[in-house]
């Protein structure tokens, strides 16, 4: 039994029908499309509302923080309050390509985490080179942080495991773990078995042996199996204990 905890079926490099109705060969048990702005969140929760299986997380990434406006912020709570929206997201800041002005992601993400809070669900985190700053806002948001927190994709420090730790959060890892130079073996076995998820972030981040193609849902597999391979656990284990996390993260 396999979750795919974050993925954008609805990309355009993925046929998000086929994907779906693959599911059952495929061994997963649930995927959790991720909203990236409102257009996109629609996508997804209709998608979720048509699918069994498929949830939804609805939120503006932070690469499209300058689109963001305050007369959004009831459509997104219409969408949070849907049954198979599971949380709001992906939301953080990315500090990488800077996309978006720094004080406009910070504004937009301090925005959603009280979105999340007024809708009662947890945040999907998306974070790039911007662990501190992240940091200092969800220790100053703590109270808003009631209904989890997940780090997605994570690619923070060992150190940083721990601190966010404070926040009872959840660390999901990708392709990344299979890539030959990583260096995540510590980082994974940093997270408390009961917080760590699998994902794909499809189509992007494919896992070893399919790196450079299109990623699949399916391919969470892969990952599962690379952390089976650092936790010391068969794959069944780690299919089993990633699967239970994100039933508990996600309330599903
Ligand atoms: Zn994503």
């Amino acid at each position: 039994m396999l979750i795919d905890s974050h993925c954008h079926l609805l990309d355009e490099r993925l046929n998000a029908e086929e994907e779906i109705a693959r599911m059952p060969q495929d061994g997963l048990f649930a995927v959790v499309e991720n909203g990236f702005d409102l257009a996109s969140s629609y996508r997804a929760s209709a998608l979720a509302e048509g699918h069994e299986g498929v949830y939804c997380a609805v939120g503006c990434h932070p690469e499209e923080a300058a689109g963001f406006e305050k007369g959004h912020i009831d459509e997104y709570l219409a969408l949070a309050a849907l049954p198979k929206t599971v949380a709001v997201g992906e939301i953080g800041l990315d500090y990488c390509y800077e996309i978006a002005p720094r004080n406009v992601q910070k504004d937009v993400f301090i925005a959603q985490l009280e979105m999340a809070h007024r809708a009662k669900k947890p945040v999907n985190l998306h974070i790039r080179d911007a662990y501190g700053d992240a940091f200092a806002i969800l220790s100053e948001c703590r109270q808003l942080l009631k209904n989890g927190v997940l780090m997605h994709c994570y690619g923070g420090s060992r150190e940083m495991v721990e601190r966010f730790g404070e926040f009872d959060a959840y660390f999901a890892f990708g392709g990344v773990i299979t890539f030959k130079n990583a260096k995540k073996d510590e980082i994974v076995r940093a997270v408390p078995k009961d917080r760590l998820l699998a994902e794909t972030d499809c189509p992007y981040m494919t896992p070893v042996p399919f790196r450079g193609q299109v990623n699949r849902p399916a391919y969470v597999r892969y990952v599962v199996e690379k952390m089976a391979e650092i936790l010391g656990i068969s794959a069944e284990e780690a299919a089993k204990l990633t699967a239970e996390n994100a039933r508990r993260y996600y309330g599903f």
